[in-house]
Protein backbone atom coordinates (compact mmCIF):
# COMPACT_ATOMS: atom_id res chain seq x y z
CA UNK A 1 0.00 0.00 0.00
CA UNK A 2 1.15 3.29 -0.93
CA UNK A 3 1.64 5.99 1.64
CA UNK A 4 -2.12 7.10 3.16
CA UNK A 5 -0.09 10.38 4.44
CA UNK A 6 1.33 11.79 1.15
CA UNK A 7 -2.17 10.83 -0.16
CA UNK A 8 -3.79 13.12 2.37
CA UNK A 9 -1.06 15.69 1.83
CA UNK A 10 -1.85 15.90 -1.68
CA UNK A 11 -4.69 15.80 -2.30
CA UNK A 12 -5.73 18.66 0.18
CA UNK A 13 -2.85 21.01 -1.32
CA UNK A 14 -3.94 20.14 -4.82
CA UNK A 15 -7.84 20.95 -4.15
CA UNK A 16 -6.83 24.16 -2.63
CA UNK A 17 -4.93 25.36 -5.44
CA UNK A 18 -7.19 24.64 -7.79
CA UNK A 19 -10.19 26.48 -5.96
CA UNK A 20 -8.24 29.07 -5.95
CA UNK A 21 -7.72 29.10 -9.36
CA UNK A 22 -3.86 29.03 -8.74
CA UNK A 23 -3.55 25.40 -10.39
CA UNK A 24 -1.71 25.86 -13.50
CA UNK A 25 -2.64 23.37 -16.26
CA UNK A 26 0.36 22.66 -18.54
CA UNK A 27 -0.03 23.57 -22.42
CA UNK A 28 1.26 21.19 -24.71
CA UNK A 29 2.96 22.79 -27.85
CA UNK A 30 2.31 20.69 -30.98
CA UNK A 31 5.18 22.54 -33.14
CA UNK A 32 8.23 24.09 -32.52
CA UNK A 33 8.40 27.09 -30.75
CA UNK A 34 8.69 29.43 -33.07
CA UNK A 35 6.50 33.11 -33.60
CA UNK A 36 3.87 30.79 -34.42
CA UNK A 37 2.91 27.88 -32.38
CA UNK A 38 0.21 25.24 -33.15
CA UNK A 39 -2.35 23.93 -29.74
CA UNK A 40 -5.04 21.83 -29.57
CA UNK A 41 -4.63 21.62 -33.42
CA UNK A 42 -5.02 25.46 -33.75
CA UNK A 43 -2.71 27.88 -34.57
CA UNK A 44 -1.57 30.97 -32.52
CA UNK A 45 0.79 33.72 -32.72
CA UNK A 46 3.04 32.77 -29.62
CA UNK A 47 3.96 35.89 -27.65
CA UNK A 48 5.19 33.73 -24.38
CA UNK A 49 8.54 31.76 -25.35
CA UNK A 50 11.91 32.79 -24.13
CA UNK A 51 13.46 32.53 -27.66
CA UNK A 52 14.41 36.40 -28.11
CA UNK A 53 15.95 35.95 -31.62
CA UNK A 54 15.03 33.04 -33.18
CA UNK A 55 17.59 31.08 -32.61
CA UNK A 56 15.64 27.68 -31.59
CA UNK A 57 14.77 27.16 -34.75
CA UNK A 58 17.14 29.03 -36.72
CA UNK A 59 18.58 26.73 -39.54
CA UNK A 60 21.77 27.37 -39.04
CA UNK A 61 21.95 25.88 -34.97
CA UNK A 62 19.99 23.15 -36.47
CA UNK A 63 22.32 22.40 -38.96
CA UNK A 64 25.37 22.36 -36.91
CA UNK A 65 23.51 20.57 -34.26
CA UNK A 66 23.04 17.64 -36.93
CA UNK A 67 26.08 17.38 -37.74
CA UNK A 68 27.32 17.62 -33.94
CA UNK A 69 25.35 14.14 -33.33
CA UNK A 70 26.88 12.48 -36.60
CA UNK A 71 30.40 13.60 -35.54
CA UNK A 72 29.76 13.35 -31.63
CA UNK A 73 26.85 10.90 -30.90
CA UNK A 74 23.75 12.39 -28.85
CA UNK A 75 25.56 12.42 -24.97
CA UNK A 76 28.88 13.29 -23.37
CA UNK A 77 29.54 10.00 -21.95
CA UNK A 78 30.27 10.79 -18.53
CA UNK A 79 30.72 14.02 -15.88
CA UNK A 80 32.48 16.51 -17.28
CA UNK A 81 35.40 16.00 -14.07
CA UNK A 82 35.63 12.00 -15.54
CA UNK A 83 36.38 12.15 -19.15
CA UNK A 84 32.76 13.87 -20.08
CA UNK A 85 34.48 16.95 -20.94
CA UNK A 86 34.62 16.97 -24.99
CA UNK A 87 36.79 19.43 -27.10
CA UNK A 88 33.12 21.03 -28.05
CA UNK A 89 32.16 22.07 -24.28
CA UNK A 90 35.47 23.66 -23.74
CA UNK A 91 35.15 25.46 -27.49
CA UNK A 92 31.46 26.35 -25.58
CA UNK A 93 33.04 28.33 -22.76
CA UNK A 94 36.18 29.78 -24.87
CA UNK A 95 33.24 31.46 -26.84
CA UNK A 96 31.58 32.50 -24.04
CA UNK A 97 34.09 34.30 -22.22
CA UNK A 98 35.09 35.88 -25.95
CA UNK A 99 31.33 37.08 -26.22
CA UNK A 100 31.40 38.43 -22.39
CA UNK A 101 34.88 40.07 -22.14
CA UNK A 102 36.01 37.93 -19.55
CA UNK A 103 39.35 35.90 -18.98
CA UNK A 104 37.10 32.48 -18.86
CA UNK A 105 33.55 30.44 -18.36
CA UNK A 106 32.62 27.62 -17.01
CA UNK A 107 29.10 25.94 -18.39
CA UNK A 108 26.30 23.78 -16.95
CA UNK A 109 23.67 21.91 -17.75
CA UNK A 110 21.09 25.06 -16.84
CA UNK A 111 21.07 28.37 -15.72
CA UNK A 112 18.91 27.15 -12.92
CA UNK A 113 21.67 24.70 -11.43
CA UNK A 114 24.21 27.37 -12.90
CA UNK A 115 22.93 29.26 -9.74
CA UNK A 116 22.77 26.31 -7.71
CA UNK A 117 26.53 25.58 -8.12
CA UNK A 118 28.27 28.91 -8.59
CA UNK A 119 26.70 30.38 -5.13
CA UNK A 120 27.28 27.83 -2.45
CA UNK A 121 30.68 27.25 -4.20
CA UNK A 122 31.82 30.39 -2.79
CA UNK A 123 29.78 30.92 0.01
CA UNK A 124 28.78 29.48 2.95
CA UNK A 125 27.63 29.67 6.86
CA UNK A 126 30.12 32.44 7.92
CA UNK A 127 28.73 34.80 5.01
CA UNK A 128 26.10 37.36 3.72
CA UNK A 129 24.04 37.58 0.89
CA UNK A 130 22.02 40.80 -0.28
CA UNK A 131 19.58 39.43 -2.33
CA UNK A 132 16.98 41.64 -4.18
CA UNK A 133 13.46 40.99 -3.16
CA UNK A 134 12.62 40.10 -7.28
CA UNK A 135 15.28 37.74 -7.75
CA UNK A 136 15.10 34.62 -9.64
CA UNK A 137 13.45 31.53 -8.28
CA UNK A 138 17.55 29.90 -8.93
CA UNK A 139 19.19 32.84 -7.23
CA UNK A 140 17.24 32.26 -4.23
CA UNK A 141 17.64 28.46 -3.88
CA UNK A 142 21.08 28.75 -4.53
CA UNK A 143 21.23 31.20 -1.55
CA UNK A 144 19.48 28.87 0.72
CA UNK A 145 22.05 26.18 -0.29
CA UNK A 146 24.89 27.93 0.62
CA UNK A 147 23.55 28.43 3.99
CA UNK A 148 25.26 31.84 3.81
CA UNK A 149 22.96 34.32 5.94
CA UNK A 150 20.47 35.45 3.20
CA UNK A 151 19.63 39.62 3.49
CA UNK A 152 16.66 40.63 1.30
CA UNK A 153 17.19 44.18 -0.30
CA UNK A 154 14.13 46.05 -1.51
CA UNK A 155 13.44 45.61 -5.62
CA UNK A 156 15.82 48.50 -7.29
CA UNK A 157 16.13 50.35 -4.01
CA UNK A 158 19.92 51.33 -3.70
CA UNK A 159 19.23 53.41 -0.43
CA UNK A 160 18.54 49.61 1.60
CA UNK A 161 21.02 47.98 -0.48
CA UNK A 162 23.64 50.50 1.17
CA UNK A 163 22.55 50.68 4.51
CA UNK A 164 21.91 47.04 4.39
CA UNK A 165 25.89 46.64 3.09
CA UNK A 166 27.35 48.71 5.65
CA UNK A 167 25.07 47.25 8.58
CA UNK A 168 26.26 43.76 7.23
CA UNK A 169 29.85 44.93 7.07
CA UNK A 170 30.05 46.86 10.49
CA UNK A 171 28.63 44.08 12.41
CA UNK A 172 32.35 42.26 11.63
CA UNK A 173 29.93 39.27 11.78
CA UNK A 174 30.40 38.00 7.92
CA UNK A 175 34.12 36.62 6.93
CA UNK A 176 32.02 37.61 3.04
CA UNK A 177 29.35 39.53 1.49
CA UNK A 178 27.72 39.06 -1.91
CA UNK A 179 25.24 41.64 -3.85
CA UNK A 180 23.01 39.49 -6.23
CA UNK A 181 20.95 41.04 -8.43
CA UNK A 182 19.53 39.42 -11.69
CA UNK A 183 20.41 41.60 -14.80
CA UNK A 184 16.65 42.44 -16.15
CA UNK A 185 13.82 41.50 -14.10
CA UNK A 186 11.80 39.11 -15.69
CA UNK A 187 8.19 39.91 -15.25
CA UNK A 188 8.42 44.06 -15.18
CA UNK A 189 11.51 44.13 -18.30
CA UNK A 190 13.56 46.70 -15.79
CA UNK A 191 17.16 46.77 -16.23
CA UNK A 192 19.08 46.27 -12.21
CA UNK A 193 21.02 49.64 -11.59
CA UNK A 194 24.30 48.17 -11.58
CA UNK A 195 26.32 51.48 -12.17
CA UNK A 196 24.95 51.75 -8.15
CA UNK A 197 25.51 48.33 -7.53
CA UNK A 198 29.46 48.28 -8.12
CA UNK A 199 29.54 51.82 -6.14
CA UNK A 200 28.02 50.14 -3.57
CA UNK A 201 30.26 46.87 -3.50
CA UNK A 202 33.29 48.83 -3.96
CA UNK A 203 32.66 50.90 -0.85
CA UNK A 204 31.92 47.86 1.24
CA UNK A 205 34.10 45.26 -0.45
CA UNK A 206 31.17 43.05 -1.64
CA UNK A 207 31.57 39.98 -4.24
CA UNK A 208 28.83 41.12 -7.11
CA UNK A 209 26.92 38.75 -9.17
CA UNK A 210 24.74 39.19 -11.77
CA UNK A 211 22.39 36.65 -13.37
CA UNK A 212 21.72 37.90 -16.88
CA UNK A 213 19.49 35.43 -18.12
CA UNK A 214 17.07 38.12 -19.39
CA UNK A 215 19.69 40.37 -20.92
CA UNK A 216 22.00 37.80 -22.53
CA UNK A 217 21.57 38.32 -26.17
CA UNK A 218 19.47 41.09 -25.76
CA UNK A 219 20.92 44.35 -24.28
CA UNK A 220 24.93 45.46 -25.24
CA UNK A 221 24.20 44.71 -28.59
CA UNK A 222 23.62 41.19 -26.86
CA UNK A 223 26.54 40.68 -24.42
CA UNK A 224 24.28 41.84 -22.35
CA UNK A 225 23.59 43.87 -19.33
CA UNK A 226 27.37 44.03 -17.64
CA UNK A 227 28.89 45.28 -21.06
CA UNK A 228 25.84 47.29 -21.75
CA UNK A 229 26.99 49.23 -18.81
CA UNK A 230 30.49 48.98 -20.05
CA UNK A 231 31.12 47.22 -16.05
CA UNK A 232 32.98 44.35 -17.43
CA UNK A 233 35.88 44.55 -14.97
CA UNK A 234 33.71 45.32 -12.23
CA UNK A 235 31.31 41.77 -12.10
CA UNK A 236 32.65 39.39 -10.33
CA UNK A 237 30.40 37.09 -11.27
CA UNK A 238 28.56 37.27 -14.53
CA UNK A 239 25.72 34.16 -14.97
CA UNK A 240 23.77 33.65 -17.99
CA UNK A 241 21.61 30.73 -19.56
CA UNK A 242 21.88 29.24 -23.44
CA UNK A 243 18.29 28.70 -22.92
CA UNK A 244 16.54 32.04 -23.41
CA UNK A 245 17.70 33.99 -26.44
CA UNK A 246 20.45 31.81 -27.23
CA UNK A 247 18.15 29.28 -28.03
CA UNK A 248 19.38 26.24 -26.85
CA UNK A 249 20.03 24.88 -23.56
CA UNK A 250 22.71 25.19 -20.27
CA UNK A 251 23.95 28.20 -18.04
CA UNK A 252 27.43 29.60 -17.49
CA UNK A 253 29.24 31.77 -15.27
CA UNK A 254 32.23 34.19 -16.39
CA UNK A 255 34.89 35.91 -15.02
CA UNK A 256 38.56 35.91 -13.73
CA UNK A 257 40.04 32.62 -15.03
CA UNK A 258 41.00 31.79 -10.58
CA UNK A 259 36.94 32.08 -10.54
CA UNK A 260 36.46 29.37 -12.90
CA UNK A 261 39.18 27.38 -11.71
CA UNK A 262 37.22 27.05 -8.33
CA UNK A 263 33.78 26.44 -9.57
CA UNK A 264 35.18 23.73 -12.19
CA UNK A 265 37.04 21.60 -8.95
CA UNK A 266 34.23 22.43 -6.30
CA UNK A 267 31.04 22.99 -8.03
CA UNK A 268 28.80 20.04 -7.64
CA UNK A 269 26.60 20.06 -10.81
CA UNK A 270 29.72 20.14 -12.57
CA UNK A 271 31.03 17.72 -10.91
CA UNK A 272 28.15 14.70 -10.26
CA UNK A 273 25.94 15.48 -13.24
CA UNK A 274 26.78 14.70 -17.34
CA UNK A 275 27.04 17.78 -19.30
CA UNK A 276 25.04 18.98 -22.32
CA UNK A 277 24.77 17.15 -25.16
CA UNK A 278 27.42 17.13 -28.10
CA UNK A 279 24.76 19.06 -29.75
CA UNK A 280 23.56 21.65 -27.52
CA UNK A 281 27.03 22.71 -27.06
CA UNK A 282 27.61 23.00 -30.76
CA UNK A 283 24.64 24.87 -31.16
CA UNK A 284 25.05 26.86 -28.56
CA UNK A 285 28.62 28.10 -29.82
CA UNK A 286 27.02 28.57 -33.30
CA UNK A 287 24.42 31.10 -32.17
CA UNK A 288 27.35 33.15 -29.79
CA UNK A 289 29.31 33.18 -32.88
CA UNK A 290 26.28 34.35 -34.76
CA UNK A 291 25.84 37.35 -32.55
CA UNK A 292 29.15 38.51 -32.44
CA UNK A 293 29.03 38.80 -35.77
CA UNK A 294 26.24 40.64 -36.93
CA UNK A 295 23.82 43.07 -35.18
CA UNK A 296 20.73 42.19 -37.38
CA UNK A 297 18.98 39.59 -34.85
CA UNK A 298 19.48 41.96 -32.07
CA UNK A 299 18.37 44.82 -34.01
CA UNK A 300 15.27 43.26 -34.94
CA UNK A 301 14.16 42.32 -31.64
CA UNK A 302 14.24 45.63 -30.07
CA UNK A 303 12.20 47.19 -33.28
CA UNK A 304 9.43 44.26 -32.65
CA UNK A 305 9.82 45.57 -28.93
CA UNK A 306 9.49 49.18 -29.24
CA UNK A 307 6.90 48.48 -31.82
CA UNK A 308 4.59 46.16 -29.83
CA UNK A 309 4.85 48.88 -26.99
CA UNK A 310 4.04 51.68 -28.83
CA UNK A 311 1.03 50.38 -30.13
CA UNK A 312 -0.25 48.74 -27.16
CA UNK A 313 0.40 51.88 -25.22
CA UNK A 314 -1.30 53.76 -27.89
CA UNK A 315 -4.37 51.37 -26.92
CA UNK A 316 -4.39 52.32 -23.49
CA UNK A 317 -2.92 49.51 -21.91
CA UNK A 318 -0.42 49.39 -18.70
CA UNK A 319 2.23 48.13 -19.83
CA UNK A 320 4.37 48.87 -16.74
CA UNK A 321 7.96 50.52 -17.26
CA UNK A 322 9.98 47.31 -19.09
CA UNK A 323 13.27 48.98 -20.38
CA UNK A 324 13.90 45.95 -22.49
CA UNK A 325 11.76 44.26 -24.76
CA UNK A 326 9.77 42.50 -22.21
CA UNK A 327 6.43 43.80 -22.51
CA UNK A 328 3.84 43.24 -19.81
CA UNK A 329 0.22 43.74 -19.89
CA UNK A 330 -0.56 44.75 -16.26
CA UNK A 331 -4.45 43.97 -15.82
CA UNK A 332 -4.99 43.66 -11.74
CA UNK A 333 -7.03 41.42 -11.08
CA UNK A 334 -6.12 37.64 -10.53
CA UNK A 335 -9.68 36.14 -12.71
CA UNK A 336 -9.93 38.41 -14.73
CA UNK A 337 -6.16 38.70 -15.78
CA UNK A 338 -6.61 34.45 -16.26
CA UNK A 339 -9.75 35.44 -18.39
CA UNK A 340 -7.97 38.15 -20.62
CA UNK A 341 -5.63 35.51 -21.37
CA UNK A 342 -8.21 32.86 -22.41
CA UNK A 343 -9.43 35.14 -24.29
CA UNK A 344 -6.54 35.78 -26.33
CA UNK A 345 -6.00 32.49 -26.57
CA UNK A 346 -9.23 31.85 -28.56
CA UNK A 347 -8.95 34.85 -30.74
CA UNK A 348 -5.63 33.33 -31.79
CA UNK A 349 -2.81 34.89 -29.68
CA UNK A 350 -0.85 33.00 -27.08
CA UNK A 351 0.27 35.16 -24.02
CA UNK A 352 0.25 33.42 -21.21
CA UNK A 353 -1.09 35.18 -17.43
CA UNK A 354 0.75 35.26 -14.50
CA UNK A 355 -0.56 36.04 -11.32
CA UNK A 356 0.40 35.34 -8.07
CA UNK A 357 2.51 34.12 -6.48
CA UNK A 358 4.72 34.72 -9.47
CA UNK A 359 3.86 38.00 -9.18
CA UNK A 360 2.52 39.98 -6.01
CA UNK A 361 -1.15 39.91 -5.62
CA UNK A 362 -3.34 42.36 -7.30
CA UNK A 363 -0.54 43.05 -10.32
CA UNK A 364 -2.15 40.31 -12.57
CA UNK A 365 -0.50 40.66 -15.94
CA UNK A 366 -0.33 39.04 -19.42
CA UNK A 367 3.43 38.67 -20.53
CA UNK A 368 4.22 39.94 -23.99
CA UNK A 369 7.53 38.55 -25.26
CA UNK A 370 8.32 39.75 -29.01
CA UNK A 371 11.09 38.16 -30.64
CA UNK A 372 13.05 38.85 -33.96
CA UNK A 373 11.05 35.96 -35.66
CA UNK A 374 8.15 38.10 -35.53
CA UNK A 375 6.93 39.69 -38.54
CA UNK A 376 5.18 43.16 -38.84
CA UNK A 377 1.76 41.42 -39.91
CA UNK A 378 2.08 38.74 -37.31
CA UNK A 379 2.61 41.76 -34.79
CA UNK A 380 -0.52 43.85 -36.33
CA UNK A 381 -2.50 40.84 -35.61
CA UNK A 382 -1.93 40.45 -32.22
CA UNK A 383 -2.29 43.93 -31.56
CA UNK A 384 -5.21 43.85 -33.40
CA UNK A 385 -6.75 40.77 -30.82
CA UNK A 386 -5.30 43.28 -28.03
CA UNK A 387 -8.00 45.47 -28.69
CA UNK A 388 -10.72 43.65 -29.59
CA UNK A 389 -10.54 41.41 -26.23
CA UNK A 390 -9.23 44.56 -24.31
CA UNK A 391 -12.36 46.37 -25.12
CA UNK A 392 -15.00 43.59 -24.47
CA UNK A 393 -13.61 43.15 -20.85
CA UNK A 394 -13.29 46.67 -20.65
CA UNK A 395 -9.74 47.07 -20.00
CA UNK A 396 -9.38 49.50 -22.77
C1 LIG B 1 15.26 31.60 -16.76
C2 LIG B 1 16.18 32.01 -15.71
C3 LIG B 1 17.05 31.10 -15.11
C4 LIG B 1 17.00 29.64 -15.46
O1 LIG B 1 17.58 29.38 -16.69
P1 LIG B 1 17.42 27.93 -17.36
O2 LIG B 1 18.55 27.85 -18.29
O3 LIG B 1 16.10 27.91 -18.03
O4 LIG B 1 17.51 26.94 -16.24
C5 LIG B 1 17.95 31.56 -14.17
N1 LIG B 1 17.98 32.85 -13.80
C6 LIG B 1 17.16 33.76 -14.34
C7 LIG B 1 17.25 35.17 -13.90
C8 LIG B 1 16.22 33.36 -15.30
O5 LIG B 1 15.40 34.28 -15.83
Amino acid sequence: MTSQNLHAFLKGNLNELREQGLYNDIDVVESSNGPIIKLDGKSLINLSSNNYLGLATDERLKEAAIQAIQEWGVGAGAVRTINGTLSVHTQLEESIAEFKGTEAAIAYQSGFNCNMAAISSVMDKHDAILSDELNHASIIDGCRLSKAKIIRVNHSDMGDLRQKAQAAKESGQYNKIMVITDGVFSMDGDIAKLPEIVDIAEEFDLITYVDDAHGSGVLGNGAGTVKHLGLQDKVDFQIGTLSKAIGVVGGYVAGKKELIDWLKVRSRPFLFSTAVTPADAVAATKAIELLMESKELNERLWENGDYLKRRLKDLGFDIGHSETPITPCVIGEEKKTQLFSKRLYEEGVYAKSIVFPTVPKGTGRVRNMPTAAHTKEMLDQAIAVYEKVGKEIGII
